[in-house]
């Protein structure tokens, strides 16, 4: 799969990105930064639809399904409410908060957290998850060791082209997890997410892309 980005809109180059408008969004965004969340949910909740309820009063500029399908739900330019109170300093020593009016985030379906019950691993939900999806792990900000339900190769293999068209477009300065900028308030996309070594072929594609020519470079002098 790989994407492109027309216009703050994304597009796949063998399939149509469905884009589900959600009302709740800012003011104008130069993104510098990529906040990675899990929504919490269970294969049966539509989040794209759900972000595009008023009510909902949250929303991120894409969703990312168990199957590896992406919904876009908010333009890049535009601030999206996914990253609430949060803060980070950058390369530099800039300090930021607020991180939605400076970051792009990407919801991926995934049920966060599980319990292990008499019957197996359950969702926060009481819904069962299969054992053969799950691994157990501490938080790195210290939450019991519980499940983490493993994020599928599809979502990974999604999530690696989006950020790499991502970084291609805008001038993104760091990939982070919302754990990473709330930490204690929040803690996806937790340790399934192995931000590490995401980072490593993000930035592994954007080496090769390089080689390409000007057109990246031309890119990042805006
Ligand atoms: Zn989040």
């Amino acid at each position: 799969m790989e994407f492109q980005i027309k216009d703050n809109r994304l597009a796949a180059t063998s399939s149509r990105v469905e884009f589900v408008r959600s009302p709740n969004i800012g003011g104008p965004l130069k993104p510098k930064f990529l906040i990675i969340h899990y929504t919490a949910s269970g294969p049966d909740a539509d989040i794209a639809r759900y972000f595009s309820q008023k009510a909902a009063n949250v929303s991120a500029h894409l969703v990312v399904r168990r199957d590896g399908s992406v919904t876009q739900c908010v333009p890049f330019n535009v601030i999206a409410w996914h990253a609430g109170q949060s803060q980070w300093t950058g390369k530099g020593g800039t300090r930021y908060s607020g991180l939605n009016s400076s970051a792009i985030g990407i919801e991926i379906e995934n049920w966060g957290p599980l319990d292990k019950g008499a019957g197996g691993w359950v969702s926060w939900t009481g819904a069962a998850v299969d054992g053969s999806k799950v691994v157990e792990a501490r938080h790195k900000f210290g939450v019991p060791n519980c499940g983490w339900e493993i994020f599928t190769s599809a979502q990974i293999e999604t999530v690696t082209a989006l950020a790499q068209a991502i970084c291609s477009a805008y001038a993104i300065e760091d990939i982070m997890g919302h754990d990473d900028i709330a930490p204690g308030r929040k803690s996806d996309p937790g340790p399934a997410w192995d931000m590490e070594a995401f980072k490593a072929r993000v930035r592994g594609g954007a080496e090769y892309r390089k080689i390409e020519g000007i057109r990246m470079q031309q890119r990042t002098e805006r």
